[in-house]
């Protein structure tokens, strides 16, 4: 579901039901525009500033500690992917961060406000797309995005929004007569239509066909080379790995692994060497640390790749032997993600 930022009146029903903290004050709102993601890319200064900076957040639900004292920082322009499993406190950290949840400690700065007080101003810069959308389904894709950028004081022209999200074939079409992801697609282009510094993606390709998830992917790159920082929530452990320039593992609300999604849990450099070996070899007489290991294929996780491939492929050389299927291969972004949440 879209949220969109200057028209208070027809925020996302969903994040202002019972229990939401959501408010559009714009009281204390003194810092003015953020810079356009251009003007990172020429001042030093504004390079160093953070999109996002969180210190020390912490969120209470009775004496349910969801989000207990996490800090991390995201770069302007940076695809950042924030995983984690069920009630790991991700949807929580969100929603303070796009300032519809009130935080009981830490700081939080978000394109330089504090979301709890950044009002309007802040509002104009954020772009949100959740999972369900609540469109007027009798509107036309061109009128709703019309409706969308009225709400914005410099919005992407339409024409724009419909072709970055793939959508210019819709344009007259009846938004009830879309597919799935096309409609997920009009979710992503109410998202963009106010021409956001800071674009916050609910699970954006959950039920999405693999052609459509393709699709999403490609939109998010596209995101990404104008320059728009992107926070991502996710399941899926290829997508993070794809769309992402850095992840964090959120488990029982705290960060339990942050970092590039091909570094994630690889800093020991540990990858599984694993080949076939003929029956009437004598395994006892492989080199270190194959030797005597039973198994078809032999298959052993090993630290220090190069010299190890170097012994073993020496030895398989000097006995004539051929090592059918040798393979390296490092844990994937998902045996990583299992290995620290428990989930495996
Ligand atoms: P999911 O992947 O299922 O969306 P999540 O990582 O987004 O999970 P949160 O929705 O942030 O997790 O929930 C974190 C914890 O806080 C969970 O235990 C959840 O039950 C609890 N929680 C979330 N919102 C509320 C609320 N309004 N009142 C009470 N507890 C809540």
């Amino acid at each position: 579901m879209l949220v969109p930022v200057e028209a208070d009146q027809v925020v996302a029903p969903a994040l202002w039901d019972e229990g939401s903290e959501a408010h559009g004050s714009t009281i204390g709102d003194g810092g003015g525009r953020f810079p356009a993601p251009g003007v990172f890319r020429r001042s030093p200064s504004l390079l160093r500033m953070a999109a996002i900076e969180i210190d020390g957040l912490v969120k209470r639900y009775g004496s349910l500690e969801a989000v207990a004292g996490i800090s991390l920082r995201v770069a302007p322009g940076e695809v950042f992917a924030l995983l984690g499993p069920n009630g790991a406190g991700k949807t929580t950290t969100v929603e303070i961060l796009e300032g519809h949840r009130r935080r009981d400690a830490g700081s939080v700065r978000v394109l330089g406000h504090d979301p709890e007080t950044g009002g309007r101003r802040f509002r104009e810069r954020i772009g949100i797309v959740l999972q369900s959308s609540g469109i007027d389904g009798a509107l036309s894709v061109r009128e709703t995005v019309d409706l969308y950028a009225a709400a914005y004081p410099a919005p992407r022209a339409a024409g724009e929004v419909l072709e970055i999200a793939g959508l210019s074939d819709k344009s007259n079409a009846r938004v009830t007569t879309l597919s799935g992801g096309q409609r997920r697609r009009l979710d992503l282009a109410l998202g963009i239509v106010g021409n956001p510094d800071l674009l916050f993606l609910d699970e954006p390709t959950t039920g999405f066909d693999p052609s459509a998830r393709r699709r999403a992917w490609d939109l998010v790159d596209r995101l990404r080379d104008l320059g728009t920082t992107i926070l991502l929530t996710t399941h899926y452990m290829d997508e993070a790995q794809h769309l992402a320039d850095r992840v964090a593992v959120m488990a029982g609300g705290v960060i339990v692994a942050e970092g590039a999604p091909g570094d994630l849990g690889s800093g020991d450099a540990a990858a599984t060497v694993s080949f076939r070996l003929p029956g009437h070899v004598d395994r006892t007489s492989l080199p270190t640390p194959f030797a005597g290991v039973a198994g078809d294929p032999v298959s052993v996780r090993v630290e220090d790749v190069t010299a190890v491939l170097h012994a073993l492929t020496g030895w398989a050389v000097a006995h004539g032997i051929d090592l059918e299927g040798l393979t390296v291969t490092r844990p994937t972004l998902e045996d990583v993600y299992l290995e620290l949440t428990d989930d495996g």
